[in-house]
């Protein structure tokens, strides 16, 4: 054991993770996520299961192990050998790592969602403890795998002014009086207006009854089929008609409308910074976040909805969320760099026969291989690796990766700019 913690003071660490079985997550072999674990730690996979969620970490929803080593989780190894997450992180986060990485695919909608700021998050949890399980924000970053479908932010006051006037069945459920009320009493100040307007028809739309929202959703529906067959409905419509299939009579359709559709494509990336509602369709995604799991629900879930928590905390920020491609660090890697100071992560395609290295860090990583096999290397460690393979790499550790194949990696990281901020 004591010589194993120091051989792994330097070299890399396969890892043991876990799977969550959300019932939006795709169904057996058709879920990336289902055969990512199955290769991860020889499971056998049940075919009629969904598989939404591969996690990468230390979260105690969904802990790693360490490989090869019966019941050691990440988590403990960790606090056994801190020096591995180097000093800048143990200074700042404690005995822990700061991010969680995760591999999605999403066969339906996941629940319009935001994560509360640290401040509000600490609050939560004091308050409700079983409903908010940490006391932490939790900024968020996708990097899509395949074309990723996303709802992501209000829409602009312009898009809003046109939804208003084309979809009266939004209008009508949350009254003509005091959505016309907002829009005079705020008129002398342009920005204010229009805040004031979203904020006040998405807080209506989410507190009125059950049956309003039904009788809402019905007509709309019913209208939509019926345009369909005299002209092209807009994705936006046809997004509405297959939201409504998969959550039938939920608020979140009609709020939906009142959010941006954003499709990535493989290799584009899109951050959610705290109290912005947002809500993933469909598609396979890296994700990674700051370690904690709390969410606070706006609807397309049969999950608790805090109305009232969740109004009072958006931003109400409106227009089209930032688009990420990634800066490139090399010839194979490009770099995706959120606003947070928690992590990074890296993005890797190796042609057949390449190399690269990832240099030392202060700072500790997580690598999973998404598809090919090669070769990681470091001064005191040489791993075979393919599809499914999470190995930790500790803080200084340079990785080499070779590959006879085509492989794709990710490497999740702390954020270098708060990691060589701190250095100098
Ligand atoms: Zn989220």
């Amino acid at each position: 054991m004591e010589s194993n913690g120091r051989k792994h003071e330097t070299g890399l660490v396969k890892l043991k993770c876990s799977v969550q079985n959300y019932d939006w997550g795709r169904i057996g072999y058709d879920s990336r996520v289902a055969r990512l674990f199955e290769r991860n730690c020889g499971c056998q996979i049940d075919e009629k299961k969904h598989y939404a969620e591969f996690w990468m970490g230390t979260h105690v929803s969904g802990p790693s192990f360490i490989q090869g080593i019966d019941d050691l989780s990440l988590k403990s190894w960790i606090q056994q050998n801190p020096k591995v997450l180097g000093d800048v992180v143990v200074d700042k986060w404690g005995h822990d790592l700061p991010f969680l990485l995760k591999v999605l695919s999403v066969g339906r909608s996941l629940s319009i969602q935001a994560h509360p700021d640290k401040e509000l998050a600490g609050f939560l949890h004091k308050l409700q403890p079983n409903v908010y399980k940490d006391a932490n924000h939790k900024p968020e970053m996708a990097l899509a795998l395949t074309e990723f479908e996303a709802l992501c932010g209000f829409i602009s006051s312009e898009e809003l002014d046109v939804v208003l006037e084309t979809v009266p069945e939004i209008k009508e459920a949350v009254s003509n009086a005091s959505a016309d009320q907002n829009l005079t009493v705020d008129k002398h100040n342009g920005e204010v207006k229009e805040e004031g307007v979203l904020r006040s028809i998405f807080t209506q739309l989410m507190s009125v009854d059950r049956e309003v929202i039904s009788k809402a959703l019905s007509q709309l529906i019913n209208r939509l089929n019926r345009e369909s067959e005299t002209r092209q409905l807009t994705s936006k419509e046809q997004l509405v008609l297959k939201l409504e299939k998969q959550y039938p009579n939920d608020v979140g359709v009609l709020a939906a409308l009142l959010l941006n559709h954003v499709k990535l494509e493989p290799g584009d990336g899109l951050y959610i910074a705290a109290n912005e509602p947002h809500a993933y369709l469909i598609g396979e995604c890296i994700e990674c976040m700051a370690a904690s799991d709390n969410v606070v629900r706006a609807g397309l879930t049969p999950k608790y909805i805090d109305v009232k928590t969740l109004c009072s905390m958006l931003t109400y920020k409106q227009g089209l969320p930032e688009v990420l491609k990634g800066t490139p660090i090399n010839q194979y890697v490009r770099r995706y760099t959120p606003p947070f100071e928690e992590f990074e992560v890296d993005r890797c395609v190796l042609d057949q026969g390449a190399s690269v290295v990832f240099p030392g860090l202060p700072g500790p990583s997580v690598f999973v291989i998404i598809s090919g096999e090669g070769t990681m290397q470091t001064s005191s460690s040489e791993d075979r690796v393919s599809e499914g393979a999470t190995l930790f790499a500790p803080a200084g550790a340079e990785v080499r990766v070779s590959t006879d194949s085509e492989l794709q990696l990710y490497r999740a990281g702390v954020n270098s700019k708060v990691l060589l901020n701190s250095l100098t």
